[in-house]
């Protein structure tokens, strides 16, 4: 049996298993790392004996497994979590190999095994809610570069005559998460993204932004399949609207990979640090192995 904790930013969701069919699930609100943590171990106390534990964590994450700061969360502005050794605080508490990496990379690990990835080696999953979050997965492999991708934060180019609005992200403004998040959507109409009609006009300004996101994505990384997950998502006749938007931007030039939901909904996350914490497991009897 492997614990899988994902630890997002209102709440920690935990579970125990060997994948979708034996998932065992809790919930814990995030408070401080401490309170939190310890509810967070207590649960996996009480399930029994774990061969080790993953995590996919809102970051931005250190998961450099060279790094002296390896397991913590780096450069968050939630109050308490910046720089939390996280993977530590799980080893310490279980006494586990721990795995390690972002909620959207676990997310994205999962639809590979039992998802909408199944069966490709060249995929992105995107989620669109609070933030926008992207993940790669090339050629059979998860890209994490120096950090790891942060798709959310690409700049777009925004036509301020036709949206005045200067976006909502802290650190660029008007980048994609700042232009196309729940939050953006909300401030630009002056009420949540879900009370939008399907034919509000922010919809079509939408599917521009996340298509013009998607349309860089689409030719650094050809993939065979785009998944769109997130709450923003949930307005389904965005679908259609940006497959058509990113049609007009390509041109014809190279196909872009099908434009789909991802398929384990809001499981994907704590089912993505059980396949970590299975790598971690494998890790630890096949040395030399780089999970
Ligand atoms: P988080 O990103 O915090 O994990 P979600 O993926 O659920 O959470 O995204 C939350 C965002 O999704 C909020 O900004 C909310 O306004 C928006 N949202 C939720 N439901 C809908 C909906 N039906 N249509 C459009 N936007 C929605
Ligand atoms: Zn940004």
């Amino acid at each position: 049996m492997f614990g899988a904790l994902e630890a997002g930013g209102t709440k920690f969701v935990c579970g125990t298993g060997t994948g979708p069919d034996d998932l065992t699930l809790a919930s814990f609100p995030t408070s401080m790392p401490e309170a939190t943590m310890a509810a967070v171990i207590q649960f996996f106390h009480q399930q029994g004996s774990m061969e080790a534990v993953g995590i996919g964590s809102f970051g931005p994450v250190d998961r450099d497994p060279a790094s002296s700061g390896f397991g913590r969360i780096t450069s968050t502005p939630k109050s308490g979590w910046r720089d939390f050794d996280i993977a530590g605080a799980i080893r310490a508490g279980l006494r586990v190999p721990v795995g390690f990496d972002t909620d959207v990379n676990a997310a994205a690990l999962a639809e590979a095994r039992w998802g909408a990835g199944r069966g490709l080696t060249d995929f992105l999953y995107l989620t669109v809610g609070t933030g926008i979050g992207g993940a790669a997965v090339a050629s059979d492999k998860l890209v994490h570069g120096l950090v790891h991708p942060e798709m959310g934060h690409l700049r777009i180019p925004h036509d301020w005559t036709r949206d005045p609005y200067p976006g909502c992200c802290t650190y660029h403004g008007d980048c994609l998460e700042g232009l196309a998040s729940g939050p953006a959507l909300q401030a630009r109409w002056g009420a949540p993204a879900e009370s939008l009609p399907a034919n509000h006009e922010g919809w079509i300004l939408e599917a521009r932004y996340l298509a013009l996101g998607l349309a860089s994505l689409a030719l650094a990384f050809s993939p065979q399949r785009i998944l769109l997950g997130g709450g923003v998502m949930r307005q389904a006749t965005l679908f259609e609207r940006i497959r058509a938007e990113l049609a007009v931007l390509l041109n014809g030039y190279v196909r872009a990979g099908e434009i789909v939901p991802p398929q384990l909904g809001f499981r994907a996350g704590v089912l993505g640090a059980l396949v970590l914490a299975e790598q971690a497991y494998h890790a630890l009897s096949t040395p030399g192995s780089n999970a």
